[in-house]
Parts: C-alpha cells; sequence; structure tokens
C-alpha cells in the first residue's frame, strides 16, 4: 500500500475540494434559522448559473438515482408512453423507472460505446406521436459516452413531449445549455463533478414539464414536486429536513466553481480527457467509445487482449493507491474507465497513467516504454 491517501479518478465519488471539506468539518446548524436560510439562498442562485437555467433548482436528499425517479414520478402517469434512449446502464435505468411507475417504454438504443442521433429521436416521435416524455442521458458514465442533447432538444421542442436529461455525470462537465437549448427537465447528483459526497440529488423543469408534473396521477410523497415548489414559494424552503451539511458543502463547491468559472471548468475537462484518450492510445490501447461521441467527464478504454481486466483495477488500486472504475454489467472485465470529472487534477491524472503503465507492463501488455506520460506531457503541458 502507498502511504499517500488513495486518488479517485472514479466516475462517483470524485475527490473534494479542499474548501468543501472544510466545510464539511463545520458545526451543524439548524435548518429552520436565518444562517440556513442565507445558505439555502445563496445555491438557489448558485445552481442556477450551473444548470443554465432561470427554473428553481429542487434539492432532494438521497443519491442521483432519486432525482430520476423524482422525474419519472412527478412528469408521467401510469400507462404513459416514454421514449427511453438506452445507450448504456443509466439510459437502461431510465427504462427501469419508468416500468416501475407502469410508464410503457418504448427504447431507442444504440450499440454501446455510441449514442442515437436527433433524426433517430425525431423518427421515434413521429412512429409514436404518443410519447410523454423522451429520456436521454448527458454523460453516459457505463461507455464514456456524451449524447448530442442540444440535437434531442430541437427535435424534441416540435412536439409535444419534454426532454429529460439524466446529468448526473455531465452537469459541470459537459456543456449543457439547460434554458437555451430548450431542455425541460435536468437531473444531477452531488457526487461528481459538483465535487461533493454523496446525498444530494438535484431536479429542474421547464415551464412545459409543469404542465405535465401538474397533471401526473402517479404517487409521489417524499419525491413530490409540487409539494417541493409550494414550500419554496411560499417560504423558500424545503418541506423535510434538508441534508444540511451537504447543502453548506455544496454553498462552498459553487465558490469554487464560481471562482474557476464554468467555462475554464469545461475546457478543463475537455483536454484532461483528451489527454487521457491521447496516453491511452499512445499505450496501444483502444478507446471504448467511438471518437465523435467521447465524453469529457470520464474515458472508457478496452482492456487489451490477454490481459485480465479485473486485475488491472485491483493491481492500480492495491499496488499503487489510484481507483479507477471497470466495466459495469456486460462490459466487466472489459474496459476500465478513468474518470476526469470535477476536482481531480492533472496531477491524479499523471499518477494513474504512470501507474498504469507499470500495471499494464507487470499484466504482460507490451508498449514503448512511458508512451502513455510521453503522450500524456504532449497535451497537459
Ligand atoms: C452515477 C450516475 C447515476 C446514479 O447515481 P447514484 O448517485 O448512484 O444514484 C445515474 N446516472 C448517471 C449518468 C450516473 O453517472
Amino acid at each position: 500500500m502507498t502511504a499517500s491517501p488513495p486518488r479517485l479518478l472514479t466516475p462517483g465519488p470524485t475527490p473534494l475540494p479542499p474548501e468543501v471539506l472544510a466545510a464539511l468539518g463545520q458545526p451543524i446548524i439548524h435548518h429552520r434559522t436565518p444562517q440556513f436560510q442565507a445558505v439555502l439562498q445563496e445555491v438557489a442562485d448558485g445552481l442556477k448559473g450551473v444548470f443554465r437555467t432561470s427554473w428553481p433548482v429542487y434539492l432532494l436528499a438521497g443519491s442521483g438515482t432519486a432525482a430520476m425517479e423524482a422525474a419519472v414520478a412527478n412528469l408521467c402517469s401510469r400507462g404513459d408512453d416514454a421514449l427511453v434512449l438506452r445507450a448504456g446502464k443509466f439510459g437502461e435505468r431510465w427504462g427501469e423507472l419508468c416500468a416501475a411507475y407502469g410508464v410503457r417504454v418504448i427504447p431507442l438504443d444504440a450499440p454501446w460505446g455510441r449514442v442515437p442521433s436527433p433524426a433517430q429521436v425525431q423518427q421515434a416521435l413521429r412512429d409514436h406521436p404518443s410519447v410523454k416524455g423522451v429520456f436521454a442521458t448527458l454523460c453516459e458514465t457505463s461507455t464514456g459516452v456524451v449524447e448530442d442533447i442540444r440535437g434531442y432538444a430541437q427535435v424534441v421542442q416540435a412536439t409535444p413531449a419534454v426532454l429529460v436529461v439524466d446529468a448526473i455525470s455531465g452537469l459541470g462537465a459537459e456543456p449543457l445549455e439547460t434554458e437555451a437549448w430548450g431542455v425541460d427537465v435536468v437531473v444531477a447528483g452531488s457526487q461528481k463533478a459538483l465535487m461533493l459526497p454523496p446525498g444530494l440529488a438535484f431536479i429542474t423543469a421547464s415551464p412545459k414539464a409543469w404542465g405535465l408534473i401538474e397533471r401526473s396521477t402517479s404517487p409521489r410523497y417524499y419525491l413530490s414536486l409540487p409539494l417541493a415548489k409550494k414550500v419554496w414559494d411560499k417560504e423558500q424552503d424545503t418541506p423535510f429536513t434538508p441534508a444540511i451539511t451537504l447543502i453548506v458543502a455544496l454553498a462552498a463547491a459553487l465558490r469554487v466553481i464560481r471562482q474557476e468559472g464554468l467555462d475554464q471548468i469545461l475546457e478543463r475537462h475537455r483536454k484532461n480527457a483528451e489527454a487521457i484518450r491521447h496516453a491511452a492510445q499512445a499505450m496501444g490501447l483502444a478507446l471504448y467509445a467511438e471518437p465523435s461521441c467521447c465524453s469529457r467527464a470520464v474515458t472508457a478504454v478496452a482492456v487489451p487482449p490477454g490481459v485480465d481486466g479485473k486485475k488491472l483495477v485491483k493491481a492500480m488500486r492495491d499496488q499503487h493507491g489510484i481507483t479507477i472504475a471497470g466495466g459495469q454489467s456486460e462490459l466487466a472485465g472489459k474496459i476500465f474507465r478513468i474518470a476526469s470529472m470535477g476536482h481531480i487534477q492533472p496531477d491524479d491524472i499523471r499518477a494513474a497513467i504512470a501507474a498504469l503503465e507499470r500495471v499494464l507492463g507487470d499484466l504482460g501488455w507490451t508498449f514503448p516504454t512511458g508512451a502513455g506520460s510521453k503522450a500524456l506531457a504532449e497535451v497537459l503541458v
């Protein structure tokens, strides 16, 4: 084991900046106080900046999936039709959530590593004019692809349907202009590019989406958006005990984001992911995602022939103190994923690539010595 704390290059949880760690260490305050009210106001404003919308962003205590469930439960009613874009595990999750609420799933599948095109969404909506909601994923974390949300929004906007986007790993890493692009619902979670521990989920909805929310007959209680809206509109508060400490830390994270600037942050993500791809290819590795839709938040790399992918992830962690992610479900052992989201720094990436060179060598994969680090340095100067 290495003596230094393990480096997390996983697509959630991600490392926490010192400002967030300090906020998490503060004594807890009571939530029905002017002190916490001020924090809630601050995060309400800050979240609008990150979500790129003027609509309120509602906070839920739960992991990101709580906000996905809130979207389905609040927008859809039993018997509704939903067009579900499935390009990986998280697109599939939208389908599972819809099924749980008795919503009929019309799947639009892309081979893993690729994404559905806006033209396919348009055709599917023509074939199924009854669709109430189109469910997409900004960054499909399981395969490392980014979907064309802007393109989908253009075609969905021209129909009665709403576009719902899982931006749990994408928000703060990939460009997403919620209101300007015409996206109706965005959900996110705390432990990805927002640089917080897990436990907070976020959801925002357009006036068009609120039309559906008000008509939904699905059972809702804890995740009720009409209730959250009522309490927020009346007293700028939350219906239940909020995750106080996480929200205080969120205020700190939003200050970190404001200080660096969202545009600069997105550019840093772009560059870091490009560097990882460049390094992987220099080591003779194949990228899992199609070049046209590689995510800035996480890079999926194919495990090379003859190498045991599970051993690779384990050796990175146990021998080098670097936690990366393996593949999920059918991709287990076949890919590994290196995240570049949130507070992950060039130094973390340098350490990860250096360790990867050693581990690949130990596991029998040959490539020119130092090729990964050299290629990395060409991009991350
Ligand atoms: C992490 C992730 C989720 C799941 O979030 P939880 O916080 O584990 O509930 C959903 N969608 C995407 C795209 C993710 O990356």
